[in-house]
């Protein structure tokens, strides 16, 4: 199997089955997102422990790329410090607008996230693979806001 091909393979595995998919009854903070080029849509619901995301679901619709994105997502940020995944955005991020290589390789938590690292090759898809992150990126900064 080629590269291409098992990150083809991780990105349908996640579109087929999404980790921490559904609803929050309860939660502390809730942030929509949306991808209308695509008519991509996300519902993200977190509960949060002092600044450890505790738990995170989202609900959504949209193309394969937006969906496995945030269900990658949420695996890879639950239970850690907003700290250590606003670095995990950054990388992402320059993953996907830089020309960095995947700096997902060798690290066995985030590594699903390379997968989408051949998005790049589409540009139209770019957004499709960004919505859940730039909402992520939404909610922390209407946190930073809030605080004295
Ligand atoms: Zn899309």
């Amino acid at each position: 199997m080629s590269v291409d091909e098992l990150y083809r393979e991780v990105i349908l595995d996640h579109f087929q089955n999404p980790r921490n998919k559904g609803h929050l009854k309860t939660c502390d903070f809730h942030e929509k997102g949306e991808n209308p080029l695509c008519g991509d849509s996300i519902d993200l619901y977190f509960i949060f422990d002092n600044d450890i995301i505790k738990d995170i679901k989202f609900e959504g619709n949209g193309c394969s790329i937006s969906q496995a994105s945030v269900s990658m997502m949420t695996e890879a940020i639950k239970g850690k410090p907003i700290k250590e995944i606003k670095a995990i955005i950054e990388l992402f991020k320059e993953m996907m607008l830089e020309d960095k290589i995947n700096p997902f390789k060798d690290n066995f938590d985030l590594e699903d996230l390379g997968a989408l690292e051949g998005v790049k090759n589409y540009p139209v898809r770019i957004k499709c693979a960004l919505l859940a992150w730039n909402t992520l990126s939404e909610l922390f900064k209407k946190i930073a806001e809030k605080k004295p």
